[in-house]
């Protein structure tokens, strides 16, 4: 397993998994409930972590991510449900992960 991806916004992080598991990747969480220890431990251990099961799919998995989290001319969209505005990767809304398929248009 590699790690693949990490932020302090456990929100962003499972966005990452979404888009990953669409691509057919197998991927895995790590600390994704360890927000509950801040306080114990240094913040930056607490962060989520998505895991690459197949070291064979790392690759791939990169350059997914890269493309979805640098997509420079993709719209962005406003949550319908909090008024947020997410990146255009982004299936669900980073704040209170509505579906942005759900959205009005
Ligand atoms: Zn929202």
């Amino acid at each position: 397993m590699k790690l693949i991806y990490t932020h302090e916004n456990r929100f962003l992080v499972g966005n990452a998994h979404n888009i990953l598991e669409q691509a057919g990747i197998r991927v895995v969480w790590k600390n994704e409930f360890a927000s509950s220890a801040i306080g114990e431990i240094a913040p930056f251990d607490t962060w989520p972590e998505l895991w690459v099961v197949d070291d064979a799919d790392y690759d791939h998995a990169i350059q997914i991510i890269a493309n979805a989290l640098s997509a420079p001319n993709a719209p962005e969209w406003i949550c319908r449900s909090c008024n947020e505005n997410n990146d255009a990767a982004f299936e669900t809304c980073w704040n209170c992960q509505t579906d942005k398929t759900e959205m009005a248009q």
